[in-house]
């Protein structure tokens, strides 16, 4: 069995980023994944789609400069503020990989267990890595969160919107999308956009939109709602300039804060692609869900006046975000998922991302419930990989 020190699980912008920084500090590691999958998938699924964030708010973190996604972009003549194509940035991080990070090995990792002081991966090839420190960054992966209203549904009637694979599958069809936040409203304008027929039911009593914000602004907007990699306004902006505040506030605060500082809304480029476009079912909770003939049935409750009625389609989407949950991570070893302490389902990470496993760290989306909002989002980058190969050079060094 080969030993490295650390071991990288997973090459979206998190591991890709960590891996670049751990090369710098000359710590022995090995990476693997496949490069941006989580990304490539959603461009390949087709239609015009778009990050939520800034161009410079989605850079992956390296210590070499001229890597960021506008370095990216303006040469090729995209969009180098907003809003930037998901293609664009999937290629981005495939254009970072192969310039920064050409070491990943393209493997999934299929098992990671404890070994006496190390630990013990095992690669969908079948070969067996030792490490003394394994950095999980599958980001949401296996956390798609499905509500429990529709588990009475045969499975081939109901998804989440992170496993659709063509939306152009969907034509001709009727679809019922449940969900008020960009997932579902993008799908909707997705679905609508290749000839589906599409719903979408929102239980809140309308639709929230973000505003368009201008690249050119005066002093005194600036000033007022400041703009950072988290958009614009005071909050977004601390977040991003003290980004290890969170992690000391005290933990039921703090997860407060994850679970209520964005609420669900869409971006304003999508806005006129729902509205007048597509039946919006707002005020609507969906009570139960039933099969019946190769059709979906849902019952729906107006919230208003507390009405109900059912409406039937061919298959219904969910677009009702993720849910990290250490026991979902179906790699890790049972024993080693139940010794990792938590906040709720999430992962307890201390001040340097390790969990109360030694040697077992979390990075991306699933240290957002130790380390705040910020952390959802590629602008984490920066100062995980900062603080993660410090405590790493440390150790090492140390050995
Ligand atoms: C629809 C949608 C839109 C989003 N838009 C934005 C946005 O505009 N801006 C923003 O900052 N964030 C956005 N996010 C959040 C986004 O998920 C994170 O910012 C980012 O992808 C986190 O990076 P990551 O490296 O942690 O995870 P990912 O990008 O998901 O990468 C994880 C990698 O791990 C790999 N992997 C998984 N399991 C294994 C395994 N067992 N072995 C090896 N490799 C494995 C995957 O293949 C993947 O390549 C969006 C999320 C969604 C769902």
């Amino acid at each position: 069995m080969s030993h490295a020190d650390t071991v990288i699980i997973g090459a979206g912008p998190y591991g890709l980023s960590l891996a670049v920084h751990l090369a710098a500090k000359n710590i022995n590691h090995r990476i693997f994944g496949h490069p941006m999958q989580f990304w490539s998938k959603i461009a390949a699924a087709g239609g015009e789609r778009y990050l939520k964030s800034f161009c410079f708010g989605t850079d992956i973190s390296t210590p070499s400069r001229g890597f960021s996604f506008a370095d990216y972009s303006r040469p090729r003549g995209l969009e180098t503020f907003e809003p930037c194509s998901i293609k664009d940035f999937a290629d981005y991080g495939l254009w970072f990989q192969q310039r920064q990070v050409d070491w990943v090995e393209t493997v999934d990792v299929v098992r990671v267990e404890r070994r006496n002081e190390d630990f013990a991966a095992t690669l969908e090839n079948g070969e067996s890595v030792s490490a003394s420190r394994v950095v999980i960054a599958t980001g949401l992966a296996g956390f798609a969160n499905i509500p429990a209203e529709v588990a009475p549904l045969a499975p081939e009637l109901v998804q989440h919107t992170s496993t659709i694979e063509r939306f152009a599958d969907f034509r001709g069809h009727d679809i019922a999308v449940i969900g008020a936040g960009q997932s579902a409203l993008e799908a909707t304008a997705l679905l609508h956009e290749v000839g589906a027929r599409a719903q979408l039911i929102i239980r809140k009593p309308s639709i929230s939109w973000m505003r368009r914000v201008s690249s050119n602004r005066n002093p005194w907007q600036r000033i007022r709602s400041p703009i950072s990699e988290l958009g614009t306004g005071p909050k977004a902006w601390a977040l991003t300039k003290f980004p290890g505040a969170m992690h000391l506030v005290p933990a039921p605060l703090r997860t407060h804060f994850v679970k209520t500082h964005l609420p669900p809304e869409g971006a304003w480029w999508l806005r006129a692609r729902v509205e007048h476009q597509v039946p919006l079912h707002c005020g609507t909770k969906l009570t139960s869900a039933r099969s019946v003939g190769g059709r979906a049935v849902l019952r729906l409750r107006n919230t208003r006046d507390r009405t109900e009625f059912d409406l039937a389609a061919d298959r219904v989407i969910v677009g009702t975000g993720y849910d990290v949950d250490v026991d979902r991570l179906s790699f890790l070893d049972r024993g080693l998922r139940s010794a990792v302490a938590r906040i709720e389902k999430a992962p307890k990470l201390n001040a340097t991302f390790e969990s109360s496993v030694p040697g077992l760290y979390f990075i991306g989306p699933a240290s957002a419930m130790s380390f705040g909002p910020l952390f959802r989002f590629v602008a984490g980058t920066a100062y995980t990989s900062k603080i993660v190969s410090r405590r790493l050079a440390f150790r090492t060094s140390k050995k």
